[in-house]
């Protein structure tokens, strides 16, 4: 099944019968697009999917061409073999997560549901990869894989202050450029306390089991930088946050505007999204007037259950000695949308990386590149899966 949502805005969805079509269905999906590369920062063309030092280099190697090929060499296999999964599988690979995914996995949901009828699981980025950890029962190190079972949610608010307009001569006492940066300042001024959701302390007890440590919840430093590589994508997994940024008011030096806007930058954990808004209004104050730009659900998902299982069984088969441990993603992914539908969505991607791979600073980054081998173990791990799933 094909559809474009615009020109060129292309998502394509196959259906695998699987023995037992009675089941609920396994949505396994990626996004086809990347965000843009500057040719001249990278040491090879960002385009060219160059193979060197044992790694595909290219935009998108990790953000999710590495995920998109892993899973179309397990299609192709089912394909040329016959081998059926044990419950039905749907593939998707949609347009325009980077943009948000509304001309892609959003308008897909909205448009044709009835591609995923009975679905109730699916699996996409961005978790499944290893972080190498000093090991204490052993003096050695073990990989933990990262399974994500949590996102955080998006609010993106645009702040505007209402004031009285007047001549930039004359003394005025509801100028909205004042109003705007008092609200600014309170808002910025507000410690977001750290609340750690039950994939985030899932991930502290298994850090800690691992490496002997006994960590102090109130100073997760020792714990962040435990986990090196993966630390920004779970450092801002441990509060909710606000950031400014942007700024716009005025036209004339000596004119005072009737209104002067903010935008704001909301991420919040699952759950607290009622809290963040209704704080933010607060905090905004009575002249200041919040519009809702973009806003998106947060996610959790059982980080126990059949479905966890096999992601670890057969990550377990080839990677024997590992560990699994749930984590929170601090952005979103198209599992946002397919949340819609009442489906849950998980972050594995398996990827067995070198200890000193800087594999998190490849998502967007500069020189974005895969080792090959990884590849070709997550696509065996990822068989196992669609064997036992
Ligand atoms: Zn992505």
């Amino acid at each position: 099944m094909v559809t474009e949502s615009d020109p060129g805005r292309t998502s394509v969805v196959v259906r695998t019968p699987g023995r037992d079509s009675s089941r609920p269905g396994l949505v396994l999906h990626g996004h086809l697009d990347v965000v843009p590369a500057q040719a001249e920062d990278w040491s090879v063309d960002p385009f060219a999917a160059v193979e060197k030092d044992g790694m595909i280099w290219g935009r998108g190697a990790v953000d999710m061409k590495d995920m998109d090929a892993m899973l179309l060499a397990n299609l192709r296999h089912l394909a040329r073999t016959g081998e059926k999964p044990p419950r039905d599988i749907v593939w998707a690979f949609f347009a325009d997560e980077e943009a948000g995914g509304v001309k892609g996995a959003g308008h897909v949901v909205a448009n044709h549901p009835e591609w995923f009828e009975g679905c109730t699981e699916a699996i996409s980025e961005v978790g499944g990869y290893s972080v190498t950890l000093p090991d204490a029962a052993t003096g050695g190190t073990t990989r933990a894989y990262l399974l994500q079972t949590a996102e955080k949610g998006i609010a993106w608010l645009r702040l505007k202050a209402h004031g009285r307009a007047g001549h930039g001569s004359v003394p005025n006492d509801e100028n909205a450029v004042v109003r705007l940066a008092e609200a600014i300042a309170r808002i910025n001024a507000h410690e977001w306390p750290r609340t750690y959701i039950a994939s985030v302390q899932e991930l502290f007890d298994g850090v800690a089991t691992i490496t002997g440590r006994d960590l102090d919840s109130k100073d997760p430093e020792e714990f962040l930088s435990l986990l090196r590589g993966a630390r920004p994508f779970v450092e801002a997994t441990l509060q909710d946050t606000s950031n400014f940024t942007m700024l716009d008011s005025g036209y004339k030096h000596n004119v005072i505007p009737r209104f002067a806007t903010a935008a704001l930058d909301c991420r919040f954990l699952p759950g607290h999204e009622e809290e963040i808004m209704s704080l933010i209004a607060e905090l905004a104050g009575e002249h200041v007037e919040i519009e809702i730009v973009h806003k998106d659900v947060a996610l959790e998902s059982e980080s126990e259950g059949e479905l966890v299982d096999s992601m670890k069984a057969a990550l377990l088969k080839e990677d024997p000695g590992a560990r699994v441990l749930p984590y929170c993603l601090s952005g979103g992914t198209d599992n946002k949308h397919l949340s819609r539908l009442g489906i849950n969505g998980y972050g594995f991607a398996p990827l067995r990386l070198p200890e000193d791979l800087d594999f998190v600073g490849m998502f967007h980054g500069v020189d974005e590149r895969v080792p090959v081998d990884a590849l070709e173990f997550g696509t065996r791990v990822l068989r196992r899966l669609i064997q036992d799933c």
